[in-house]
């Protein structure tokens, strides 16, 4: 059994088949020419095509929502009259069809390429369509998600986009295994989301050969090829005991002591719901309003967006739903909020409530369209910022929900000069909520997207646990909703450092939960104390472990 090894960033075991995500489409030789049919070989590429658009248009129906959007556009790109005609050309000069496809989509790529905001960002769609056209005619299996996969794979990929992860569900992906990514990374962020297990930052993921039977443990981060049926077993069954052990915690999220400490659920739309509710969440500690509009050229409508919103909020009843703010940019780009001149350094740019500078109407519009989603509702609506670096910001912020009517400003502590003055910036709003994500991001100046400074964004690091505390110390309510909170561990160390709220992934309530019930408040603060004199990640989370003895009930 030959063992890869990466960071585990969702627990629990999955067992399948590997399936490589985007197997390089080989660029057709230069000067291929065809067997002197032009009209057959045009023929042949329209069939390709066809064959190509027809398929994305039918996982689009099948997913529906915003992936058939997405699909849809697809489609539409692969039959564009102009590329057709381009690469009818190209034949008629005797190129030979794969050929011609990839010259056309090569030129129309660097006009998008060079074009602004939305379009720019359609490229990696539009290779995706021309990868999918050429596989066709070289017979070779397309790149992207099996549509009829007859049991459970586990997606092997470089990196996932938003895109990729679309269509995605528990039941067709047993695990994640990516090469780049981090504990933060897009694919952490969706597998903890979907409760799938996943491991991050893998050397050699992707020379793991289709089919190949994986074994994947996403607490250890151990990647296993073609085990044996005992290893398999084994492993699965520990993780079911484990779920059973973790089904015994109920009830709102408090130490053993009582001290209480709400558990709430990040979720990215309507779609999270479910989850978020059947494990417990006490309310919503961070909605990431962008995820519903990641794929817009044009910004949504108030009347949308109230809709969006007002679902969220009927689902908790008497609870606190907090409402982020569109966080563009980065990582996160909207095609609709284009940065003002071009940025070498997307994260230290134009991003979260920086955006709003410019598009100062479509946070005002935003604000107004919560306003409107919380009428007659009784969820507890508080608003956040992301990114807050100044009380100045605060403020600013504060007076424009203020002025909507809303009553709860709060801001995103995700820049350490926030967290160094959180005083200062705690007169201006009525909360705090960590994004340990960027805090770890901006501590380190270490890109949160980068495989290669994964140990970076390791909540661990005692430095950005004082951070957490200085944070913690100022006078409002402090959350964390960073994937820090999901950690159980950490999340007894956050509780410990004065953090009064925890708002993870749905699927990581029950963990933490139940981490939590087994502790006291003291021992939580003992943990914290010993974290924060270590010198190193490791060493912080060893001395933590040594007073959270409850840890190994639930094999952690
Ligand atoms: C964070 O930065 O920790 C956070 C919660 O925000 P996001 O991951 O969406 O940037
Ligand atoms: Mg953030």
């Amino acid at each position: 059994m030959e063992v890869l090894t990466g960071a585990g960033v969702s627990p629990g075991a999955g067992y399948g088949p590997a399936y490589l995500l985007r197997a390089d489409v080989p660029e057709p030789a230069a000067g291929s020419r065809h067997g002197g049919d032009p009209v057959g070989e045009v023929a042949r590429v329209e069939a390709a095509v066809e064959r190509v658009a027809a398929d994305l248009e039918e996982r689009g129906e099948t997913a529906g929502g915003e992936a058939r959007d997405v699909l849809g556009a697809q489609a539409l790109m692969a039959r564009d009259p102009a590329l057709a005609s381009e690469v009818a050309d190209l034949i008629a000069a005797g190129t030979s069809g794969e050929r011609a496809v990839y010259e056309a989509f090569m030129r129309y790529r660097d006009t998008l390429a060079q074009a602004a905001g939305y379009l720019a960002e359609r490229v990696a769609d539009l290779d995706d369509v021309r990868d999918r056209v050429i596989a066709e005619l070289l017979g070779l299996p397309s790149p992207g998600l099996p549509g009829d996969a007859s049991e459970p794979y586990v997606l092997v990929a470089r990196d996932l986009a938003p895109a990729d992860t679309a269509l995605l569900t528990k039941e067709v992906v047993a695990a994640f295994v990516t090469e780049q990514g981090g504990p933060t990374s897009h694919t952490a962020i969706i597998a903890r989301a979907l409760g799938v297990p996943a491991v991050v930052a893998c050397a050699g993921a992707t020379i793991i050969v289709n089919g190949t039977p994986v074994l994947v443990d996403g607490t250890t981060g151990m990647v296993a090829l073609v085990p044996s049926e005992e290893e398999v077993s084994a492993a699965l069954r520990s993780a079911r005991d484990r779920e059973s052990v973790l089904t015994s915690a109920t009830g709102p999220g408090a130490t053993a002591d009582g001290h209480p400490v709400a558990l709430l659920a990040n979720v990215g739309g309507p779609g999270d719901l479910a989850d978020a509710v059947s494990r417990g969440a006490e309310g919503v500690g961070l909605y990431r309003t962008e995820f519903l509009f990641l794929d817009r050229g044009q910004g949504p409508s108030e009347e949308e967006q109230e809709a969006a919103y007002r679902e969220v909020l009927e689902a908790f009843p008497g609870r606190p739903v907090v409402v982020r703010v569109l966080d563009s940019g980065a990582d996160k780009p909207l095609g609709f909020l284009p940065p003002t001149a071009e940025q070498p350094n997307p994260a230290l740019g134009e991003r979260g409530i920086r955006v709003f500078r410019t598009f100062t109407d479509v946070m005002v519009g935003q604000l107004r369209a919560l306003a409107r989603a919380a009428e007659g509702t009784e969820a507890r609506l508080q608003v956040m910022a992301p990114m807050v670096a100044t009380a100045a910001e605060a403020r600013w912020f504060a007076d424009a929900c203020r002025a909507a009517g809303l009553p709860s400003a709060g801001v995103m502590i995700e820049i350490p000069a926030a967290a160094l003055r959180a005083g200062e910036l705690a007169a201006e709003a009525d909360f705090f909520s960590i994004g340990t994500n960027d805090l770890a991001q901006y501590a380190f100046a270490a890109d949160r997207q980068l495989g290669a400074l994964t140990e970076f964004q390791d909540p661990w690091q005692p430095v950005l646990l004082d951070l957490v505390a200085m944070t913690a110390a100022a006078d409002v309510p402090c959350g964390v909703c960073g994937e820090a909170g999901s950690d159980p561990a950490m999340a007894c160390v956050l509780v410990g450092l004065g953090v009064d709220s925890l708002s993870m992934g749905a699927p990581a309530l029950p963990w933490v939960r139940a981490a939590l019930a087994r502790h006291t408040l003291a021992q939580c603060r003992a943990a914290a104390t010993a974290a924060r004199a270590a010198t190193t990640a490791e060493e912080a989370r060893a001395a933590a472990r040594e007073h959270l003895p409850g840890l190994a009930d639930l094999a952690l």
